[in-house]
């Protein structure tokens, strides 16, 4: 019995050790093969200015230094593939769109180690410059939509070989963390705090409805979804735990904040407002305030204030909003807040996107809390959806009896959206 025993553990830690050896001699040949592609790359002519993930976009921008060439390009090169990425590149600098929701699309990248190159052709010869970084920030972790219950994980990182600094992006197929969800939905107000009310019906009950329903219209879909409340209560509006807290804690893709419009005078007419971030493209903004106007059976608003498109709305700060910010500054003795007239007026919009949305809340205002992630660069890309007036008799009815139309309009704009 002992012999044999002997024998066979011998045999055992042989054929481990032996797999050891192959795999430690498959990994260094990968290894190798990778940095193959950065031997003949030129540094120091490209150099990343600002980066950050918005929804599931990816944005890089920046400057260059780079003489005669016929093409340039922004691309993925991997030892076997090369993808061409949107770009609009001129007079030295570059970046992957000019909208904060557009760019590198993530969702899309085959699973796969990359560089990003700017690559250069003349005369049909091809160049490769590395990207340095020239921002405060740099390892970001993305994963990607939940689709047929799978997930890729997404790491993008500067790193360096040699003296060389380069930006490299590694795609794994993975599974989302418990604590990681697809889409926040925030149902506007509760609590202490019932928003709008007509004909004892409050905003705040009819928000949290539709915040219920809708999360499980989404689940049936496949997706992930957070509440930021599941009951009557109040919420605040940083911090951990808090409405835009939440969304950070979650790293969710989108959020939607559902509210109801409601208007001082006898109003004659209701219908739909979708709030988009500044700086977004509004396809998507559209296409929600479409689908819900079609399934619905209701109508665009025809309030004219911030209206961009039929539906679609973008609030900033106005020149009257900047000064009393300034005076509020003023008369509490800290340095005004950096806002504009292009800097996104709700809040559930701009402190959910971290940089790309202008997120400003850090703290120096001591009457409400800080937000602990308005510096960060990857955030959710946000609406704010007006369903409808509380106080219009025909939008109240709908509203109450018609949710379904309502919450199918929504998830048909997402599930195209997110090519669902
Ligand atoms: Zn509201």
């Amino acid at each position: 019995m002992i012999p044999l025993r002997k024998l066979s553990l011998k045999k055992i830690l042989t054929f481990f050790i032996v797999i050891i050896l192959i795999i430690t001699f498959i990994l260094k040949i990968t290894k190798k093969d990778k940095l193959k592609l950065l031997n003949n790359t030129i540094d120091n002519a490209v150099q990343v200015n600002k980066y950050f993930i918005y929804g599931n976009h990816l944005n890089i921008s920046g400057d260059f230094k780079i003489d005669n060439y016929d093409e340039i390009k922004l691309v993925l090169k991997s030892t076997n593939n090369e993808i061409e990425l949107n770009s609009n590149i001129s007079d030295g600098h570059f970046e992957s769109s000019s909208y904060i929701n557009e760019g590198i699309y993530l969702d899309n990248i085959p699973i796969g180690d990359y560089f990003v190159f700017l690559k250069t052709t003349t005369k049909d010869k091809n160049k490769y410059y590395n990207l340095s970084n020239k921002t405060n920030y740099n390892d970001l972790n993305y994963y990607t939509i939940t689709k047929n219950k799978k997930n890729n994980l997404i790491n993008i990182k500067f790193s360096s070989y040699s003296n060389k600094e380069f930006l490299s992006i590694k795609v794994t197929e993975t599974k989302l963390p418990d604590n990681y969800y697809d889409i926040v939905i925030d149902a506007g107000h509760g609590g202490e705090d019932p928003g709008a009310s007509y004909a004892k019906h409050s905003e705040s009950d009819i928000t949290l409805d539709y915040a219920l329903n809708l999360k499980e219209a989404l689940q049936n879909i496949g997706l992930k979804v957070k509440l930021t409340r599941d009951n009557d209560t109040s919420l605040d509006s940083y911090g951990i735990n808090s409405r835009t807290g939440i969304v950070y804690e979650t790293n969710a893709k989108y959020t939607f904040s559902i509210h109801l419009n409601s208007s001082e005078d006898n109003i004659k007419s209701g219908g739909v407002e979708i709030y988009s971030p500044n700086g977004a493209d509004t396809s998507f903004a559209e296409n929600l305030a479409r689908h819900i106007v079609n399934s619905a059976q209701t109508n665009f608003s025809h309030n004219e204030s911030f209206k961009i498109k039929d539906g679609v709305y973008i609030r900033t700060f106005t020149k009257n909003d900047i000064n009393s910010s300034i005076t509020t500054a003023k008369e509490k003795g800290y340095n005004p807040y950096p806002i504009t007239t292009d800097t996104t007026y709700y809040f559930m919009i701009r402190e959910t996107g971290g940089i790309a949305t202008g997120a400003y809340v850090d703290g120096r205002n001591k009457s409400y809390d800080k937000n602990p992630y308005y510096n960060n660069n990857i955030g959710s890309e946000s609406y704010l959806m007006e369903l409808g007036f509380i106080n219009y008799q025909k939008d109240l009815n709908n509203l109450l009896y018609n949710q379904e139309g309502y919450i199918n309009g929504i998830v048909e704009a997402i599930k195209e959206e997110i090519n669902l």
